[in-house]
């Protein structure tokens, strides 16, 4: 077995901060579920996809410090570290966000891993040059390719499901929400506890 993980949204846990910088900029209404996809559907329903756009560099670029990872992540990477099972982060991220300040993203993803202590050996335990952050969807799955990846983990079904996905790659669909319970062509899991479970 040979894991690739997605990083944002699967790594990272954005619930909670694009509903906090939202009302701190007045674009949501209190009331409004907390969820990154609730402030997104928000403001792509009401006409706002730009604020959404601006948002998300703000969050990715300067932000990073106020997100966590999901629970049970840092332990899947021990586990895997501890019992020999090969992983990479490999994830599609641009240089820079479309709109708004100039961040460099993936120099926040890097920092954000050091801070998380992905990469101390009693933590995370992953090697710093297993983490790629392509700036293409293309690239992403030419890297799953080239990495020999035999699984890969996504919270996007729609990137999972591309046609040009490499057919010999399980496909394993990171749904903490519980959005895509119908789904019936990829794998799904509720959370790193019931991944680790699959894998133990
Ligand atoms: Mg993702």
């Amino acid at each position: 077995m040979l894991l690739g993980i997605d990083f944002d949204n699967t790594i990272v846990c954005y619930d909670g901060i694009f509903h906090r910088i939202a009302l701190e900029q007045d674009l949501i209404p209190k009331g409004l579920a907390t969820s990154k996809d609730a402030v997104r559907n928000y403001l792509r329903d009401d006409g706002r996809e730009d604020e959404w756009t601006k948002m998300q560099g703000l969050v990715y670029g300067s932000k990073m410090d106020s997100c966590m990872p999901y629970p049970g992540v840092l332990d899947f990477f021990h586990f895997c570290k501890e019992t020999e099972i090969p992983l990479f982060i490999i994830s599609h991220k641009t240089r820079h966000p479309f709109m708004g300040e100039k961040y460099d993203l993936h120099k926040a993803a890097y920092s954000w891993l050091e801070n998380q202590r992905f990469h101390d050996s009693e933590n995370g335990g992953i090697e710093r040059n297993r983490v790629f952050f392509e700036t293409t969807k293309e690239q992403k799955i030419e890297r799953i390719r080239t990495c020999g990846c035999t699984h890969f983990i996504d919270d996007l079904p729609e990137f999972l499901l591309r046609p040009n996905f490499p057919g010999n790659v399980s496909r394993w669909l990171f749904d903490p929400a519980k959005n895509y319970q119908g789904i019936n062509k990829l794998r799904r899991f509720e959370s790193w506890q019931d991944i680790l479970s699959e894998v133990s």
